[in-house]
């Protein structure tokens, strides 16, 4: 249970800023190997953009789509079996665009045989290009582009590039201009056995999260936003919000990279050399969706769990980030995701970028946020046909929402592009006790990303604060 910033001690081991599902399972590791844990979390409930809402019955998932099988053993080793046990699989991906239309498991075994079978590839290129990409790693060379990949790979083959890249694209942002090895490490995580998700709902996870951190005697306070990190000396000394001061020897801002640095932190702290490097931080787009809700006793025909659909002609980055894109994905969630609620709702989601939504005036927004929601029906229906007749709630959010609820610069889904790992993972050798958790460099984001790198900055931050 939260506790009221007003009550809390004035010294804690390690402060955490921030309760995305980095910050939350740095937290959790921390408290767990018996250091004095604060989270402060600016928003009214934790997990960051592994959230929900609920509207007129409805229970809305924001981020919970998919996830690759590694994410069975992280819970078990981070969190508890408990955890583990609610994973499950997606075992009806579609795909749907005007270069082909089929379904998968979206594992290896399927991918080779839809290659093989649907694409004519020969095995053994097939069997070439699964060796390299799942033997990539973060040590690798970082100037091949995941366009030259496929190029070496699938020449001219804009429907395979298509098949391999559109679904990654959606997963963290990446482009086929990012360094092949963001790609390759991604894929490769699908590709082991498909995708997951979590039984129960989003609402349900971070609940189990809660209570495993209360037991590990993380004191957690919510509606805090942290505005200034305290650095004395070339070391963290506290933090400050809502006018106090609460003392601590290690930081751990689950804020975005680039937050932490101009906004929470006095430039001061850092080097020339370092602020050069963090200047060059791109930080990745972000996203549009749509969340309809089917008419409580209504019913819709098992189409799949998720629905990768375009009518653009072929895969394009830039057409995906467009206002009017014509490609999206519809997560659909049947009454076994939340088993109890005998409910459907349907989620559309796009990338996007803030710069368009950004410079509308209100009335403009709202129509922009309508036309969107009018697109999402329209190709819904492709697909269930008279399906707008059948749903009572519509909703739409921006990258503008996605700003304010996570507060990330521009809104960004998924963190930054590579060069912001770099950064994220020597911020502690510029400033003692400074740490940073959270989507960064396309790699460390997504749940799986996002949990294993807490886990990682966890491990610093133990080692520092017991030397
Ligand atoms: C639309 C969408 C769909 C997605 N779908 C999937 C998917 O299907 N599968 C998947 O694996 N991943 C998905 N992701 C990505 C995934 O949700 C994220 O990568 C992951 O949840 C990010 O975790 P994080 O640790 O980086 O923290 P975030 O979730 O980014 O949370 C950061 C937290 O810090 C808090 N904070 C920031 N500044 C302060 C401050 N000053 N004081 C206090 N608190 C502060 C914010 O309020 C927030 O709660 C999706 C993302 C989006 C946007």
């Amino acid at each position: 249970m939260p506790v009221p910033f007003s009550q809390i001690s004035e010294k804690y081991d390690i402060v955490v800023i921030g309760s995305g599902l980095g910050g939350l399972t740095a937290a959790n590791r921390l408290a767990y190997c018996g250091h004095r844990v604060l989270l402060l979390e600016h928003h009214h409930r934790l997990g960051g953009l592994a959230t929900w809402f609920k509207r007129k019955g409805h229970i809305f998932d924001i981020s919970l789509h998919g996830f690759p099988y590694g994410m069975v053993k992280t819970c078990k080793k981070y969190w508890n079996k408990a955890i583990m046990g609610s994973i499950v699989q997606l075992k009806n991906i579609v795909f749907d665009n005007p270069q082909f239309s089929l379904q998968t498991t979206f594992d290896k075994e399927d991918f080779t045989h839809i290659l093989e079978t649907v694409f004519k590839i020969p095995l053994s290129t097939i069997n070439r290009f699964f060796t390299l990409v799942s033997g990539m790693n973060f040590y690798d060379d970082q100037s091949m582009t995941t366009r030259e990949l496929f190029e070496e790979f699938f020449p001219g083959r804009t429907d395979i590039h298509r098949f391999l890249m559109e679904p990654i694209t959606y997963a963290n942002g990446s482009t086929l201009d990012d360094p092949a090895i963001t790609y390759g490490i991604v894929f490769s995580n699908f590709m082991n056995r498909g995708v997951f998700t979590f039984v129960g709902g989003t609402d349900k996870l971070i609940g189990m999260m809660a209570d495993e951190l209360e037991k590990n005697g993380v004191t957690i306070c919510t509606k805090v936003k942290v505005e200034n990190i305290i650095v004395e000396k070339g070391r963290v000394r506290g933090i400050e919000a809502h006018g106090k001061t609460v003392t601590t020897r290690a930081v751990v801002s689950n804020s975005g990279i680039t937050n932490t640095i101009y906004n929470l932190t006095d430039r001061d702290a850092f080097s020339d050399e370092f602020l050069e490097k963090a200047a060059k931080i791109r930080v990745n787009n972000s996203s549009c969706q749509v969340y309809m809700g089917i008419r409580d006793g209504e019913k819709i025909d098992d189409v799949g769990d998720l629905l990768f659909t375009s009518t653009a002609p072929e895969f394009n980055s830039t057409e995906l980030l467009d206002k009017e894109t014509k490609s999206k994905t519809f997560s659909i969630y049947y009454p076994r995701t939340r088993p109890g609620l005998n409910r459907y709702t349907i989620v559309a989601s796009m990338n996007s970028r803030y710069e368009d939504w950004i410079k509308l005036d209100d009335k403009s927004y709202q129509a922009e946020k309508d036309a969107l929601i009018a697109r999402s029906l329209k190709d819904l229906n492709r697909y269930l046909p008279g399906v707008a007749q059948k749903i009572d709630w519509t909703e739409a959010a921006t990258p503008r929402t996605f700003n304010r609820y996570t507060l990330h610069t521009k809104g960004t889904s998924f963190g930054t592009k590579f060069e912001g790992l770099d950064v994220s993972r020597t911020i502690f050798k510029e400033v003692a006790g400074l740490f940073h958790v959270g989507s960064v460099g396309i790699i460390m984001s997504g749940w799986l990303g996002a949990i294993n790198y807490g886990v990682i900055v966890s491990n610093d931050v133990d080692s520092y604060l017991r030397s």
